[in-house]
């Protein structure tokens, strides 16, 4: 197996000695690598500690959740990433936004989310109308938070390659950026607690509507504004292209890191302020969390509303067919 990933590892720094890597050519590298190492792993961490967040300020609006489906949901979230049983399933399905629907299946597996996140929603409706018991079901939940969640990273949904793998290391700049030590709390007002309230309804399709919604807002927050040829607070191009500047990605849906890192760190110009990035981080941080609740409130009206005598649960889905 050793001598494997090495040999899959020269392949890799082969496809990659260009400036501007070809994305097609290391993916049956990248997948060959993801079935081979079981340390396969992409930076989970964080999904679990903002999840957190979510529920501390979910239960200032006055909500309640037990602790142990508290753990399940955070758990969910980083299990959808790291857990030994989602190998197959990670490493088949990348977690990329769809951006114009040009991130078809190939080969190996599916290089958007568009499969794995309907899979997941369709396994927590099905916990959301059976018989689950609440700690299961907001594990599901937490599966498909994850997608949602994701979706506030702007590699995601421009979408830039990135993957982080023993032997090589593409990881997001981004999904490592640490916000400032002196960054407020997150916490919301009582009347944004209603106001969150008020948005979100037991539609089955509302995380759906939610990962759609968090992608668009991503994009326009670093898309060039209508201020052309001027820089402006959401032009961020030297971070993010769209299409990617090599033709074969771009044909496939790619887009591509620019020549800035966002980094917190002196770059060349043209390249923003740390004060700029931390801005945009601090933003997408708190969309995160605050999409992290409307599942949360979601959650709590489904649960609200399920029938618990009316009709058992199996015919409930016996009846969808
Ligand atoms: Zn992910």
């Amino acid at each position: 197996m050793q001598t494997s990933i090495f040999l899959t590892a020269r392949l890799l720094r082969k496809a990659h000695s260009r400036a501007r890597p070809n994305i097609l050519r290391a993916l049956p590298c990248v997948f060959l690598l993801g079935l081979l190492d079981t340390s396969f792993a992409y930076d989970a961490a964080r999904h679990p500690v903002y999840t957190n967040q979510a529920v501390i300020a979910f239960r200032g609006c006055g909500y309640t959740l037990p602790a142990s489906a508290a753990a399940a949901l955070a758990a969910g979230t980083q299990d959808e990433d790291t857990a030994p049983l989602n190998l197959y399933d990670r490493s088949t399905n990348w977690h990329f936004y769809n951006r114009e629907g040009r991130l078809r299946p190939w080969a190996f597996g599916n290089r958007s989310l568009d499969r794995i996140f309907a899979k997941r929603s369709q396994a927590l409706e099905i916990a959301l109308r059976g018989e689950s018991n609440i700690n299961d079901v907001y594990h599901r939940a937490g599966q498909v938070l994850h997608y949602i969640q994701d979706m506030s990273v702007p590699a995601h949904v421009a979408p830039a390659f990135h993957m982080k793998l023993p032997l090589w290391d593409r990881s997001d700049p981004f999904d490592n950026f640490t916000a400032p030590v002196d960054s407020a709390p997150f916490a919301l007002t009582s009347k944004q607690c209603s106001e969150l309230s008020d948005q979100i309804t037991t539609d089955p399709v509302t995380a759906t509507r939610l990962l759609a919604n968090a992608a668009k807002r991503t994009l326009s927050a670093i898309s060039p504004s209508v201020l052309e040829g001027q820089t402006s607070d959401t032009d961020w191009r030297a971070y993010w292209i769209y299409p990617s500047d090599n033709h074969a990605d771009a044909a496939n849906g790619w887009g591509a890191y620019g020549l800035c890192v966002f980094a917190r760190r002196p770059q060349r110009s043209g390249c923003k302020t740390p004060r700029q990035e931390e801005a945009l981080f601090a933003l997408q941080y708190q969309r995160t969390v605050t999409d992290s609740i409307r599942i949360l409130i979601y959650l709590d009206k489904r649960r609200a509303k399920r029938p618990t005598t009316a009709f058992p649960p199996q015919q409930s889905l016996a009846g969808q067919h």
